[in-house]
């Protein structure tokens, strides 16, 4: 009998796409198999996201859209997870009751056994449960790459961002050990991964659950130290937990690349403390002047929201101050919905709609404006990339290939004629000729391919699809007390200690 085949799709941040990982690796694990693309899946997963207000349209409208193809495919089951899950629970499957199985952020490894039971009892299965029950990264992943990771360090958070749902639904901040973080990191190096990125509501808070408040400095260094990995990224920081200790890890581990991106949200005081943010706008510019002093040629960017309840035009002026002065290399730039169930939603002075779009576009023009400003710096000087699969959409028509230079840039190149053609996960350096706004291309005369074992990876992962499929990983020990860590080469600037 053909194995049953699933399809998980993935909605909101990249926290849910690390918990997508888990849930194709816990079905794989289960015996599924991954749908073709194109194919309509035994089993779809919605991974959902909460933190948009259209977000609810969004899930009910695809479970709409689901009902009719469930109708005509017999045996078709549909689960709902995610932030939306956590926060619906049965509303979803009283609205929608094609819906077999809603299930949490806190119990994602339980998926399989409640589409068994949905399955055996022909009966709706709704399990959300209040605390995370296994470590999200303790759970087989199927990973999307094979050249490089999320490592999940930290899930939930002890914030309370006047906006934000994530609390709410995903908990106080659970720490992995750093040991666990280690292990991790050396099994993905071993099957080829060349970059990590490490993954946290608040990574700048983690060992808060153990005690160490210089935990993630020391996790970058001694992450950044495992042989064979070039390229160590981290998100999201958050700029009340920013010590200098991180840093002074950042610029002296060569590892850790230079690139921040650090949630700004609003530039006036005044909302910030609305928002309560617990950090102003001279503790943020401060931050990013000695991210600067450290690493000259760091690429900062952050996330803004504009038309926060109470914002008035002198507030939304020293947003574009601080998007001046930290010249951002791009911003994920929001305009303020109400999220019901968030402080804010209730708060006085909501601000106009058509005001609010107004501001976002001179915002967004302002933003595009400094970062190709930022970015014309680049043309006539060599970055080493890192060779990308799918991140050029007009590749096919320019001929150009893409990937990520050190400090996160989105750059297309070409390959010349004649030369080697590298493969995703490969390394090459080449020359910028000219700079858009939110891209390079190189089509400059340097040119140097470097073949990696990402590379090798890659092309196990893509030739012999099956069995070389990157990354159904085995469980990892749990959460708790910290392992200890090997001390690397980090004692002097952890001087702190
Ligand atoms: S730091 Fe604030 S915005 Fe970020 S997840 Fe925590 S509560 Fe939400």
């Amino acid at each position: 009998m053909n194995a049953r085949t699933y399809e998980v799709r993935t909605y909101g941040c990249q926290m849910n796409v690390h918990d997508s990982e888990r849930l194709s690796g816990l079905l794989e694990d289960a015996g599924y198999t991954r749908a073709g693309d194109g194919a309509t899946a035994d089993v779809v997963v919605l991974n959902t996201c909460a933190v948009r207000e259209n977000a609810d349209n969004k899930l009910y409208g695809n479970l709409g859209h689901l009902a009719s193809v469930k109708a005509g495919r017999n045996g078709m089951q549909i689960a709902v997870g995610g932030c939306l899950a956590q926060k619906d629970r049965s509303e979803i499957t009283r609205r929608a009751p094609w819906v077999d199985v809603v299930f949490g952020t806190h119990n994602v490894g339980s998926l399989p056994a409640l589409l068994d039971r949905a399955r055996v009892e022909q009966e709706a299965q709704v399990e959300i449960v209040e605390a995370l029950e296994t470590f999200p990264s303790d759970l087989p992943s199927r990973r999307e790459s094979p050249y490089a990771a999320w490592v999940a360090i930290s899930v939930g958070c002890n914030n309370t961002c006047t906006f934000c749902i994530v609390p709410a639904l995903r908990g106080r901040e659970r720490d992995r050990r750093p040991g666990d973080v280690l292990a991790e990191v050396q099994a993905l190096v071993a099957e080829g991964v060349i970059e990590v990125t490490l993954l946290g509501q608040n990574v700048n808070a983690y060992g808060v659950e153990f005690g160490d408040r210089y935990a993630f400095g020391k996790l970058l260094r001694t992450v950044g130290a495992v042989d064979g990995l070039e390229r160590v990224r981290f998100t999201s920081p958050h700029p009340r937990d920013f010590t200098d200790d991180v840093i002074t890890a950042m610029a002296e581990t060569p590892a850790v690349m230079p690139q921040l991106h650090m949630p700004l949200q609003s530039g006036s005081d005044r909302v910030l403390r609305a928002m309560r943010r617990s950090y102003r706008q001279e503790r943020y510019l401060g931050i990013v002047s000695k991210v600067r002093e450290a690493m000259p040629h760091a690429a900062i960017t952050t996330d803004i929201i504009v038309g926060f309840p109470g914002e008035t035009e002198a507030d939304f002026e020293e947003t574009l101050h601080v998007v001046r002065e930290a010249r951002f290399a791009s911003a994920f730039t929001f305009q303020y919905s109400k999220r019901p169930g968030t402080p804010a939603a209730t708060m006085d002075d909501q601000v106009p709609p058509d005001v609010v779009r107004e501001r976002y576009q001179r915002l967004a023009s302002l933003v595009e404006e400094v970062a190709w400003n930022e970015s014309r710096a680049f043309v006539g000087r060599d970055v080493e990339v890192l060779v990308a699969d799918g991140e050029g959409r007009k590749d096919g028509a320019t001929h150009r290939l893409s990937g990520r230079a050190r400090d996160n840039r989105l750059v297309h190149f070409s390959v010349p004629p004649g030369a080697e053609r590298p493969r995703p996960g490969d390394m090459v350096t080449v020359q910028v000729s000219y700079a858009a706004p939110h891209h390079l291309v190189a089509d400059g005369p340097t040119w140097a391919l470097r073949r990696t074992r990402a590379g090798d990876a890659y092309e196990r992962a893509t030739t012999a699809p099956a069995a070389a499929a990157p990354g159904v990983l085995l469980g990892m020990p749990t959460v708790g007390a910290s392992a200890p860590l090997p001390v690397a080469d980090a004692a002097p600037a952890c001087g702190h200690a």
